[in-house]
């Protein structure tokens, strides 16, 4: 007789590196720890992109992919914010989902559907397939107390959250000034704004929502999370899930990279990186450069051309540029050689982050590379551009203090002199050590949440028996 089929979930990544990357994490833990199939079905507006084959090829055979045809953008307005072209994303792809949901009962199991953040419109398509409906949420347990927030806070608040004068107060979080809560609310006119409400609104609908966290790291907010209330669905927290290991076959950069770590002194070297989006003004380029130089400590920088207009320019496309080396201030790379390296667009940071010789990591705060880095036990240097990263590098700095963050002056420029002092802290001062010993403890707390009988292990366990029990209904 023939084997049952096994129980199977289809994953929808919203569009963005920082979504697939987690999601893909957690497909595998589902595939080994539970002896699932999994299928991501993958919305686009373009063609496949060289970032996303390659983590997505990359999966064991047990995990599948397709992708849907591409939605156009043509009709938007110039300027429509990141949160809306991913919104969109999905919900224009809901026709072409339901065709691949249709195909995907015909030959597996399905159980249930997982969107992140930003996918809850597919909800729809899950229920009439009679489907369990799961969020994913790729970023911190403080957005996501923000995110069940937002419906009560935008009923009861009438201006613009930065014109508040009062921090607000999220379920479970360090108070928190209206500015500096996430991008796509700082706007209430916009259209990325009532994206983000309609899905906080939607989040109720789902079965449950597993989020990238653990409790040794966000206490508060998940505790909150944690507690009952009608109408709230149950919140697990199934992290720190990060991009663990490594392929065999890295490319030319990334090898370079790694063959020069593997010569820096233990823990001597800052990188640098702002995420798969992140972009600088070239102005702020330049004055980054000089301080690193000012700084007098060994760098492995992932350098992107500048752009004026956006933080996030290269948030769809983080390959498609001109050569980024070329914006670098004169003479800066012969007189950083040997004690810094300099890469285009991308880096293996993974790798990086878990080697010896990496001592610490000035980062755009980005969710997966925060937790990469907590995961290593290297401390931050907090340097927030855009989406949820100025909540998180506040969590990082005043609530866990694991980072040092750089003050801009009142030009709008983080200057030279202060990149070189803050990185000299980081990296051979007091305040670094500190900072050390305490993401260290997060680095212990971290791999005994994740392991056999840890309670991130355990809280996924828990969702994957749900899961489990509606396929033998
Ligand atoms: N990443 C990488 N190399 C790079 C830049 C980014 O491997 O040069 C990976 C990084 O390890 C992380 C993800 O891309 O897993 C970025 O996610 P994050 O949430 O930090 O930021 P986002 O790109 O979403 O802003």
């Amino acid at each position: 007789q023939a084997q049952p089929r096994p129980p199977h979930i289809a994953i929808l990544p919203s569009p963005g590196m920082g979504h697939l990357i987690p999601l893909a994490e957690f497909a595998k833990r589902v595939v080994h720890h539970h002896n699932f199939t999994v299928t991501f079905i993958v919305p686009c507006d373009g063609p496949p992109t060289k970032a996303q084959k390659s983590v997505l090829d990359a999966l064991p055979i047990a995990i599948d992919h397709v992708f849907l045809p591409p939605v156009s953008f043509d009709d938007l307005p110039q300027g429509s914010k990141i949160e809306t072209l991913i919104s969109l994303t999905v919900s224009r792809s809901l026709t072409s989902l339901r065709d691949a949901i249709k195909s995907l009962i015909s030959r597996a199991n399905l159980v249930g559907l997982v969107v992140d953040l930003f996918g809850t419109d597919a909800f729809d398509v899950a229920k009439e397939f009679n489907l369990s409906k799961y969020i994913f949420f790729p970023s911190t347990a403080m957005a996501l107390s923000l995110f069940l927030y937002l419906p009560k806070l935008d009923e009861t608040t009438s201006c613009e959250y930065r014109e508040l004068g009062d921090p607000v107060t999220i379920p479970g979080c360090i108070p928190i000034h209206g500015r500096d809560l996430l991008d796509p609310v700082q706007d209430r006119k916009d259209e990325a704004y009532k994206w983000v409400l309609h899905h906080a609104k939607r989040y109720r609908l789902a079965d449950g929502i597993m989020v990238n966290s653990f409790a040794e790291l966000e206490p508060g907010a998940l505790r909150a999370l944690q507690e009952s209330e009608p109408g709230k669905p149950p919140v697990y927290p199934v992290g720190p899930l990060v991009k663990m290991e490594f392929s065999n076959a890295l490319d030319e950069q990334s090898s370079k990279c790694l063959k020069w770590l593997d010569e820096q002194p233990r823990g001597s070297v800052l990188y640098v990186s702002f995420g798969s989006g992140g972009t600088l003004s070239y102005d702020q380029i330049n004055e980054l450069a000089l301080g690193l130089e000012m700084s007098e400590q060994r760098f492995l920088w992932v350098v992107r051309s500048p752009s004026d207009k956006a933080a996030n320019a290269t948030y769809f496309s983080v390959h498609s540029q001109n050569d980024p080396l070329e914006f670098l201030p004169k003479g800066f790379l012969g007189r950083t050689q040997g004690r810094g390296l300099v890469v285009p667009n991308w880096a293996p940071q993974a790798q990086i982050l878990g080697h010896m010789s990496t001592g610490g990591f000035l980062t755009h705060c980005g969710w997966n590379s925060a937790l990469e880095s907590v995961v290593n036990g290297v401390p931050l240097v907090a340097w927030p551009l855009y989406a949820e990263q100025k909540m998180n590098a506040v969590m990082f700095t005043e609530d866990i203090k694991v980072a040092l963050r750089p003050k801009a002056s009142e030009n709008g420029l983080v200057g030279r002199e202060e990149i070189a002092l803050v990185v000299q802290a980081l990296m051979e001062g007091e305040d670094g050590k500190r900072l050390r010993n305490r993401m260290k403890d997060l680095k212990d707390a971290a791999a005994k949440a994740l392991s056999e009988n840890g309670a991130s292990t355990k809280a996924l366990a828990h969702v994957v028996t749900k899961w489990k029990t509606q396929f033998s209904n």
